[in-house]
């Protein structure tokens, strides 16, 4: 892991040009191979209580997924070959490159050549891109169902991640009726002031333009970004470098991401955090949301074993970094590190609410959609038109047939970023009631998050780790509420 992880941190960082992750899989082949996953099942099966079937579950979820990803690589090298150098084609002649289509939507102010260029994107899509990602995801079902773990791909997740799928997919489908009128409410009035497009019209191209965050760039410069984050989390009682485990990565270099992302090469010991500051309130929500798991996986307890500290539930790093993105929503944290103003602050607020609640709501739809595309209940075939109908009625805005394949996340990871919003939720209520409403700068603070949180890796669920904390479990409640404040 240890292996991999240092060679996408050299790739991602410009520091090599490509990730060469074939021979590190056969330097370690026993640890990959077959008779470590046979194993996994093995121990798994064999039942056992306490701190033994965690473990043996938190290694076979490992397990699944190694064998899984490593037995689609080849597809996905494909992919990832032909979106470096697929060409959108429009009707005048002329071309853009299919990784550049989603920018140039965002970007285009003209809605005739806005929707021009997402029609030419997904009818690309739909002859090239859609074929192989389905292959790929059928590939990847039969496989997990082939283990025999449990009755089928939706059962053996919920076996081995320990995540109630269909729970979650019932507080789902609650949530979005619960904010349906906050919803048609928010949504009409932004979209007139910014797009002048009929709400009955809106496709999801217009989304893109429409979340595209400009407004409120200059408040949030680039030169400033790291500093003021630096000083709250100092403020708030925690070492942002951690003793020099968390590598701060800033230096401008070719082939380096423009987004900032974390890579935890040794949990605790070697955390590295790149980004390539270019500032806005994206690039800075960005920085937040990387640090909260930089600093969670660098403050995770040495002495903890391997699965502890390198697998589990990513809905609880994710919450982390929730916790930390979210202090963009915060507006005593705006007025003291950023360059809003407390009046300028409340139409920013407006805006992030409905930023926040439109994501909710796809992440919800997406959940719902892909628990039907994992499930037998529809036919393959059918799909496209499930996913225009789910994400489209979720979100107002018309979603096309062509993404039905591409627009989904690996092994259920909406079911993950849902849980992280309910969690986070939780945890900052937890927070403002034990340190008040500033915990991002009492000291006090940042200790309790180190050793409540923090140090305990991913041993826990989140639903375990909420229990422990708030003494109550996960649901939509506290993330409703803190969308109906931010409006306040
Ligand atoms: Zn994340």
């Amino acid at each position: 892991m240890e292996d991999v992880s240092r060679e996408y941190y050299l790739a991602h960082a410009g520091l090599k040009s490509t990730a060469e992750l074939q021979p590190i899989y056969a330097r370690h082949a026993e640890a990959l191979g077959p008779d470590a996953l046979a194993m996994a099942v093995e121990d798994f099966a064999a039942g056992g209580d306490g701190d033994a079937r965690r473990s043996a579950r938190l290694i076979l979820e490992w397990q699944v997924e190694t064998h899984a990803a490593r037995l689609v690589a080849p597809s996905e090298e494909r992919e990832i070959a032909w979106e470096s150098t697929a060409m959108v084609r429009l009707s005048d002649g002329s071309m853009v490159p299919y990784q550049r289509a989603g920018i140039e939507i965002a970007n285009s102010t003209d809605r005739g050549e806005r929707l021009a260029l997402d029609a030419a994107r997904a009818s690309l899509v739909e002859r090239e891109l859609a074929p192989m990602r389905r292959d790929r995801l059928q590939q990847e079902k039969s496989f997990v169902e082939s283990l025999h773990v449990a009755g089928d791909y939706i059962a053996t997740f919920e076996a081995v991640s320990g995540v109630d799928l269909k729970a979650l997919a019932a507080e789902c489908s609650a949530f979005l009726k619960d904010t349906e009128a906050m919803w048609s409410d928010w949504l009409p009035p932004a979209v007139k002031r910014s797009l002048g497009v009929p709400v009955r019209e809106l496709t999801r191209a217009d989304a893109l333009a429409l979340f595209r965050a400009r407004e409120f760039d200059r408040y949030f410069p680039a030169d400033e970004m790291e500093p003021a984050v630096r000083r709250q989390v100092r403020e708030m009682g925690i070492d942002p470098d951690a003793a020099g485990r968390v590598r701060f990565d800033v230096g401008e270099r070719d082939g380096k991401r423009a987004r900032a992302f974390c890579a935890p090469v040794r949990v605790p010991e070697e955390v590295y955090l790149v980004l390539r500051p270019h500032g806005g309130q994206t690039d800075w929500s960005t920085l937040l949301h990387e640090l909260g798991h930089a600093l969670h996986f660098a403050y995770t307890r040495a002495d903890y074993p391997f699965e502890y500290r390198w697998v589990g539930d990513n809905s609880v790093t994710e919450s982390y970094a929730m916790l930390f993105d979210h202090l963009m929503q915060t507006p005593g944290w705006l007025v003291r590190y950023s360059g809003l103003s407390r009046q300028d602050a409340g139409a920013y607020l407006r805006t992030a609410a409905l930023e926040e609640l439109h994501y909710l709501r796809r992440y919800c739809a997406k959940l719902l959609y892909e628990v039907e595309l994992y499930g037998d209940r529809v036919s393959w075939d059918a799909l496209p038109d499930l996913y225009v109908e789910t994400l489209s009625s979720a979100t107002t805005f018309r979603y096309q047939r062509a993404d039905a394949f591409i627009d989904v996340d690996p092994r259920f990871y909406a079911a993950r970023y849902l849980r992280a919003w309910q969690l986070g939720a939780v945890l900052a209520d937890a927070l403002v009631e034990r340190f008040d409403q500033d915990w991002y700068r009492n000291p006090n603070a940042g200790p309790w998050i180190v050793g409540e949180l923090f140090a305990e890796g991913q041993r826990e669920l989140a639903s375990e780790l909420s229990q422990r904390v708030a003494g109550r479990g996960l649901g939509f409640d506290a993330v409703r509420r803190a969308l109906e404040r931010l409006v306040g």
